[in-house]
This record gives C-alpha cells, structure tokens and sequence, in this order.
C-alpha cells in the first residue's frame, strides 16, 4: 500500500552544524525512518538554536527540514524549565522533586503553539493530509493543537520516556490540559504495557466517560484512541558491524593491554540523576570493601557523557559523583597501582564506545528509573556479534528489563547491598552460561530492531485513524 507522506515533529531537528555545513545526526530514529521518508517523502519540523541558518534538505534525509525558532526565553521555560525540570522527574517517578512554575507552563504552552504554526505551513502545502508523527514529552499538547489544523491526518504520539502512576501525574496541576493534549492522537505508543497501563488508569481516574476495550480507549465524543506498546530499538546491524570493525579491534587491543589481569565493570550513561550513578557507585564501594580479595583485581570505568548542565540538578549531581569517585579512589588505591575507578566526563566515539562494550566482564546498568535503556541492547549485540561472553546487571526499572526478563542479572539498583552481592556473583558465573544469556538477548533485540519499531508505529497510527 502506499503510504501518505509523513511529517515528523519532534524537539529537535536530526541536523548537526560540523565545520564541512550541515549534516544528519547518528541516531536510531533518524536511520529507521530515512527508508520510510524516502519512500513517502515528507519533512522533519524541530527546533534548532541557528534556526535561521538551517538548510531546507540535507546529504541523506529525504525529508524537508523545517526550523522552529524559539527565544532564549521559550528555551529557558519550555525546554530546561517545564520539560526538564519539571515533566522529566515527574514522568521517572519523582526521582528528584520536580519543579511546578506556572511561568514555564505558560512558555511549554507557547512553544507547542509555535511548532503548530509551523506545522500549519508544511500541512497547507502538502498534496494531500500528511501523517503527523509527534515525538516525546516536550510536545505533549501538540496532537490536539495539530487535530484543529488537519482534522484528515492520522496523527499519533510516542513517548520516550515512562509515563508515571496516576498518583504521581495527579500531582501536576495542569494534568488534565496535558492528558487532553496527549488523547487527540489516533495512537498513543509507549516502551512498554506498564507505562501504556498507567497513562490509561491516569485518564480514567481523571476524566469520566472513558472506556477501555483492549487496547483502545473510547472517549465521551465517540473518538477512539490506541494506546500502545512499542519499545524502542537499535539498528542491530549498524552495532554487528561496529563490533567487529578493524578501528574497534585497534582500540580493543589498547584498552585490554591497560587493564589486563583484570576484571571490567563498565556503566555508560547520560550524566543524569535517574541513571543510578551514585548508588553504583556505592554498590561497586561495598563490593571493594567486603571482598578485599578483588582489590587490585577489578576496575569500574563510569562514561558520564555531559548532559543538561545549565540546570542545576545536573550540576550538582556532577559535584555529588566526581566527590565519591575521588573518595572511593582515595579509599582504595594502593601506592604505585591503578586506580579501581575510571571515571571519563565526556562522550566517546562510536569504535571506542564498542571496544568498551566488548572489554566489559561486567556492564552495570543500574537506572533508578528509564523508560528503555539503549545502551543495554547495544551491549548485547555488539558482545553476540563479536563473540564475547560477559554479563549484563540490569535494573528493573528499566524500559528494557521487560524485554531481558531470562537472561540478564536483574537487580534493584535502590538496594546498593543488594546489588553489590550481585556483582561479586557475576564473577561467578559459568562462561557457557554467560555465552548463551548474551547470545539470546541478541536475538531478542535483532528480532525486534528499530525498523520494525518505526513499522509498528506507523501501522497502529493508520489503524487507529481508520477506526469509527
Ligand atoms: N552514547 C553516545 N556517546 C557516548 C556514550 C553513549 O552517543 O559516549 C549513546 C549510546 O550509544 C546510546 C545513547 O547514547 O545510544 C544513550 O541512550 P539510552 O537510551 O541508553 O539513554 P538516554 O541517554 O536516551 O537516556
């Protein structure tokens, strides 16, 4: 069947501004969907900070790219203020207190009208009603702003974030203003049921009149909305290939030689309060502690890739970490050896990140709260595709823990002791076992990569829009 053209709406534009002009960012999302737009044609509305200077087409991206342009004021109180500091902790259950001020409100209700304006032009210039595909928690409002605009257009939303339990979104008082913007897709997708089942307990207890058949949901003005789960995925065969790639085996070699005779625990993470950091820290602090044993025999590298750091949670958090890691450091080092923690405040290139996913004995990814976890599936597949055996500690409050139920070391990142105890077992276990865990949470991921997560989506929009 042909598809109608598609027109992305997300925070961000999938461009990046290098020396050589611009060009399109690495990024699942962009790779899954350049096959569909190239087949469909259609465009890309975002906001970038050099609105102006942004090219109409790029190198590789069939899609029209249209700037938002926002003030450094609508950036301040949409982006940094209502969605970071305010949905963002909401939305992984209040980790860290999230900030209600009516001021960002407003700016979060601005900046959604702003993409609709722009939306508004790519629409009225379209053949005929386009697919509109809303991306995240920045834009929550926007499926019932672009309802108005092109009452014809399927329209659906994915969320790359968890949605809460009602009892946490009753707390924001502009809930219901939320929640209504959200239901006017024809399809709502989420990571996972339980996150699909709190947004449908959240509009029940909040609204009357809404029923649940299944997996779609009638309204009172006879509209039927699908809620979904789709969890998000990568392109497996990108990371087969980055796992073996001659680059990756050269920094490999280097990285094995710095660490041989011992064990690796490896975290890699967005410098981000819900990923755990500080309680991993303190599990790997118990596991030096209570098996002097291990000391000098394993090392824990932390990638801290800087993130959001003109807002203060980030900053402190910044403070809070490189605290514990000299004092775990000073605890533990002995004169004229190695350090146990490495800890390396910046992002990676793509071979570097790889060899790291294959030097790891043991990857430790502890959020206290995320709504998938990318970095779990990179790990398995790269180990699986270059044959390595090593083993992955997951917590369960991860999007994908759902997806790994069998196969990785489940933990409760909250219980440090706990977890502690579990990373002295990792040691423990048998190579062959380790082997096939790896190598069936491959197969899951490759079975369910992000090309069919982009298919998936796409199908259950249209379904939901040709339903009464
Ligand atoms: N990543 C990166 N540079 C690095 C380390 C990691 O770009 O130095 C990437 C990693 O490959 C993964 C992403 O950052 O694709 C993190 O995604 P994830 O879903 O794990 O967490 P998020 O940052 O989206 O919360």
């Amino acid at each position: 069947v042909r598809r109608r053209p598609l027109v992305v709406v997300a925070n961000r534009l999938p461009v990046t501004q290098t020396e050589d002009g611009w060009e399109a960012s690495a990024g699942g999302l962009v790779t899954a969907l350049r096959p569909v737009i190239a087949e469909t044609g259609g465009a890309w509305i975002g906001w970038d900070d050099d609105a102006d200077a942004v090219p109409r087409r790029v190198e590789g991206l069939h899609a029209d790219l249209h700037a938002v342009s926002l003030t450094a004021e609508e950036v301040a109180g949409h982006y940094h203020g209502f969605s970071n500091r305010t949905l963002w902790p909401l939305f992984h259950d209040a980790v860290v207190q999230p900030v209600i001020d009516r001021s960002w409100w407003q700016a979060y209700q601005e900046v959604n009208r702003r993409f609709a304006e722009v939306a508004h032009r790519v629409i009225a210039d379209a053949d005929e009603p386009p697919l509109l595909w809303v991306q995240d928690y920045h834009l929550l409002l926007l499926p019932d702003l672009l309802r108005r605009l092109s009452p014809q257009s399927p329209i659906g939303l994915f969320l790359h974030v968890p949605f809460p339990p009602p009892e946490l979104m009753a707390r924001l008082p502009w809930r219901d203003q939320l929640l209504q913007g959200m239901l006017a897709a024809d399809s709502i997708g989420f990571h996972t049921t339980r996150y699909r089942d709190n947004f449908v307990r959240s509009v029940q207890q909040l609204f009357t009149g809404i029923t649940s058949l299944g997996d779609t949901l009638a309204l009172p003005d006879g509209r039927y909305v699908q809620t979904v789960a789709h969890p998000i995925s990568i392109d497996t065969e990108e990371f087969s290939d980055l796992a073996n790639d001659p680059e990756t085996e050269r920094e490999l070699a280097e990285l094995r030689e710095q660490f041989a005779g011992r064990k690796v625990f490896l975290g890699v993470d967005r410098l981000d309060y819900t990923k755990g950091i500080r309680h991993r820290l303190q599990s790997i602090e118990l596991l030096l502690e209570e098996h002097p044993e291990l000391r000098g025999e394993i090392a824990f590298v932390q990638i801290a890739v800087p993130s959001r750091d003109d807002v203060e949670e980030y900053r402190d958090l910044r403070t809070q970490v490189e605290t514990e890691v000299g004092r775990i450091n000073g605890r533990f080092t002995e004169p004229g050896s190695d350090v146990p923690v490495h800890y390396l405040y910046r992002g990676v290139p793509r071979t570097r990140l790889a060899a790291y996913y294959r030097l790891a004995d043991v990857m430790c990814i502890t959020p206290l709260k995320d709504g998938m976890n990318l970095v779990a599936k990179e790990f398995v597949t790269v180990q699986a595709a270059a044959g390595e055996a090593g083993t992955l500690l997951l917590s369960e409050f991860t999007g994908a823990a759902q997806e790994f139920e069998q196969d990785a070391v489940r933990c409760n990142p909250f219980d440090s002791e706990g977890t502690s105890h579990l990373m002295a077992a990792a040691l423990q276990l048998d190579e062959g076992d380790r082997r096939q865990r790896i190598g069936r949470m491959a197969e899951a991921v490759r079975s369910c990569d992000v090309f069919r997560w982009v298919d998936d989506e796409l199908s259950d929009i249209a379904r939901g829009h040709a339903s009464p």
